[in-house]
């Protein structure tokens, strides 16, 4: 039989899209493994929406030509993001592959493996506790320094029957918690029924599952998502918002539809919804234009943020082929935005600091990843804050944890002696409530 290697680069997203590729593969009567030495075949999936993610890429390819060159026979895929952003001009030698898949050509997969057909489900690549389900792929926003829509194209929400029949397979196959991913899940439609309708039901069908949902874009923000935390327990009190900056003046230059007064709105919302909802907020520092009145307000902004957890800061990369880079602007020098970032990666330190004084409050449930570690209904895997368990515990199951240290967004945590069954209900003792921690 042979044997195809898929090696994911970037985000959750990427990765729904390898286990896609793997679904195919194993169709078309393929082995799947993790080791490129053993197989005949390397699928590399790529991401290419800024600078460094370019860089990662291509120096991941030329490994991969390495790989196939060392033996007669082999062959390599190349997919995602690096051709769909660089197609048309030749750079970097794409072109030397075995195979070019652009984003979404499943198709072309099955075809050059003599196969048919689309996506036939996702098979589990990086483990079975935690998986990403991706209800739409490409955006429909024009933000003006963003490479993703040229790349991945218009917005294409998943119909509400695969999504639940994707949910049930992951489920059935062992998932603890599954991440509900796209460019901009706030969009999410299928008929009548949004995000929050979607996730009640995925959360009401398989109420032992957490679940996590990701990117969503302020402008679109759903008032009854705060509510669906609060009603939900399994749905975890986390808000993914690419808040990107709070003043008017720079969000409207990059092409993001909502001001502070938005945000605020937003954050007052999450505030009074009875239970504590952690905020993921990304931002951008140095984007072309920010004064320091501009900064000042994001700094405000972000200070007054009680929900504000982890604080994700990133630097104005200059990108061919979007509106931003085709402005004749202004550039904020380097040290002026690198300052920028360790100011906020200060408030950043300090919104952890704040919630490390309310996690010691009370226990914390946690859903072990491996025998040793996992992470809190705070925190999403990978990105935020990691825990260690004092003992061994199961991997898949939640454990109501004491925290003992805080180090950042890290904690180490003594579970109580046996897991939770099953997600508790918002009365329960376990679940982290603002009377609780006011009282
Ligand atoms: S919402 Fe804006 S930043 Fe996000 S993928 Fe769409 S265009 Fe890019």
């Amino acid at each position: 039989m042979p044997t195809a290697c898929i090696r994911t680069l970037g985000c959750p997203k990427n990765s729904v899209e390898s286990e896609l590729f793997a679904g195919i593969f194993s169709r078309a009567g393929w082995a799947v493994s993790d080791d490129p030495e053993s197989s005949d075949l390397l699928l590399l999936n790529t991401c290419a929406f800024i600078a460094p993610a370019v860089e990662e890429s291509l120096e991941a390819f030329y490994q991969a030509e390495e790989w196939r060159n060392r033996r007669v026979g082999r062959r390599l895929v190349l997919a995602g993001c690096l051709p769909g952003r660089f197609r048309d001009d030749g750079s970097g030698g794409l072109e030397s592959v075995d195979l070019l898949l652009l984003p979404g050509e499943f198709s072309r997969l099955s075809g050059y493996l003599g196969t048919q057909g689309g996506p036939c489900g996702q098979l589990p690549l990086e483990g079975r506790i935690l998986r990403y389900l991706r209800i739409a792929d490409g955006c429909d926003n024009r933000c003006a320094y963003c490479t993703i829509p040229s790349i991945r194209g218009p917005f294409r929400p998943e119909r509400r029957e695969t999504i639940l029949a994707r949910a049930g397979e992951m489920v059935e196959s062992g998932a603890s918690e599954i991440g509900l991913v796209a460019q901009d899940s706030s969009m999410w439609r299928d008929g009548g029924t949004g995000l929050v309708q979607l996730a009640d039901e995925l959360a009401g069908t398989w109420e032992s599952v957490w679940w996590r949902l990701y990117y969503i874009h302020p402008a679109h923000f759903p008032e009854e998502l705060p509510g669906l935390f609060a009603r939900r327990h399994n749905v975890m009190p986390w808000l993914d918002l690419p808040v990107q900056h709070s003043s008017g003046d720079l969000l409207r230059r990059m092409g993001r539809p909502y001001g502070r007064e938005k945000l605020e709105r937003i954050l007052d919302l999450v505030d009074s919804a009875g239970l504590d909802i952690a905020l993921r907020a990304t931002v951008i520092a140095g984007y072309p234009g920010e004064g320091d009145a501009d900064f000042d307000d994001l700094c405000e902004f972000l200070s007054g943020a009680r929900a504000l957890r982890s604080l994700v800061a990133f630097p104005y990369y200059d990108e061919e082929g979007t509106l931003e880079h085709s402005r004749a602007a202004s550039r904020i020098p380097g040290d002026v935005t690198a300052y920028r970032l360790s100011v906020l990666g200060s408030i950043g330190d300090a919104a952890a600091a704040a919630w490390a004084a309310r996690l010691g409050l009370g226990p914390l449930e946690v859903l072990a990843e491996t025998s040793r570690t996992g992470h809190g209904r705070f925190d999403a895997p990978a990105v935020d804050g990691r825990c260690t368990f004092s003992r061994r515990v199961t991997p898949g199951k939640v454990y109501s944890c004491r925290v003992d240290e805080f180090t950042g967004l890290d904690m180490t945590v003594t579970p109580a002696p046996r897991g939770i069954d099953r997600a508790p209900r918002p009365s329960d003792a376990s679940c982290q409530t603002r009377s609780k921690e006011d009282g």
